[in-house]
């Protein structure tokens, strides 16, 4: 079997269209844009691509983007006030306003992420969205998780009464996705385990996979003995070696046991900036809302 390669580049541009045509009636009908703001700390070159691509995102879509760029020096009482003010809208409407992570290690990253007003918060990580999000009322989807569910429903992969392991157990990634998979309706209504570091057997687990996603930041941890025949495969990670670009898993001998696989690059990244310029949209839309 050679697996299906999930194409996010593709998704993600049908996505856009849609949305642009969405931003259009918005503009018309409030005689502005939706704006997004990032704030950008310090000068990772990774944080920066990551900014670079949002912000290329919200311009092919029609959503003014802007970038506020501060010193890695800079500390978390100043971070929160800077989040504080772009919310008075001082310099222009600032219907999502991100934060983008990871942040210098003396910057307490949960007191700067709660700062953000829970109606501005397109990545999602406000204990409010991810509370609503946990009884099945979601209002921002984190949007990785949000990009995995999309990708799946895109490609017409089951997922009710199914098996989904997900490995990597974090706020941002694995945890709302296991909520997402496992709720009720379109994309969810799965039979959900979540993996993690302290795992015991983790092939045993991942071979009884429907559905296995990799969100973990360790190239080569899924491999094709880890893969039960058919599987659909979805590769959240990131990494760099050898200044290149791969996941969490190994695509070569994965793809032939696979029946779905999603490839880095091109794979969940594009779909997690388009959910954000989603959010973004639904944030202005939530704010005229009666
Ligand atoms: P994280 O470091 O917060 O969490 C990693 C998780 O992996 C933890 O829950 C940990 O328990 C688990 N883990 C670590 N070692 C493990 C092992 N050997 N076996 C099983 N589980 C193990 O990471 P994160 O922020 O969730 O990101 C995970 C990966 O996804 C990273 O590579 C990150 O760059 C990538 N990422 C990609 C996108 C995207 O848009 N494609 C977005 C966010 C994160």
């Amino acid at each position: 079997m050679t697996a299906i390669v999930l194409d996010g580049r593709a998704l993600a541009a049908t996505i856009e269209d849609s949305l642009r045509a969405e931003v259009e009636t918005f503009a018309d009908m409030f005689k502005r844009r939706p704006r997004l703001v990032v704030v950008l700390v310090g000068d990772m070159a990774a944080s920066a691509s990551y900014v670079k691509s949002k912000a290329a995102a919200a311009a092919r879509v029609g959503i003014d983007a802007d970038v506020v760029r501060v010193p890695a020096t800079t500390d978390t009482g100043s971070l929160v006030a800077l989040v504080q003010s772009l919310a008075r809208d001082e310099q222009g409407p600032a219907d999502g306003i991100l934060v983008q992570l990871p942040l210098p290690e003396h910057v307490d990253t949960l007191a700067v992420l709660d700062a953000v007003p829970p109606d501005r918060d397109v990545d999602g990580f406000h204990p409010e969205n991810a509370g609503l999000l946990s009884q099945g009322r979601p209002r921002f989807v984190p949007c990785t998780a949000a990009g995995v569910q999309r990708m799946l429903i895109d490609a017409g992969i089951e997922t009710a009464g199914r098996h989904a392991v997900i490995i990597g157990r974090s706020d941002i990634v694995g945890k709302p996705l296991a909520l997402l998979l496992a709720a009720k309706g379109t994309g969810g209504d799965a039979t959900v385990t979540l993996c993690h570091s302290r795992s015991a057997d983790l092939p045993t687990i991942t071979r009884s996979a429907d559905i296995l996603v990799a969100a973990v930041g360790r190239p080569g941890l899924v491999t094709a003995d880890m893969v039960r025949p058919g599987a659909a495969v979805i590769d959240v990670g990131i990494n760099r070696v050898d200044g290149r670009l791969v996941g969490d898993v190994d695509f070569e001998s994965v793809r032939k046991v696979a029946g779905w696989i999603s490839p880095v690059p091109g794979g969940v990244g594009p779909l997690t900036v388009a959910m954000l310029i989603s959010n973004t949209l639904l944030a202005a839309e939530l704010r005229h809302a009666p």
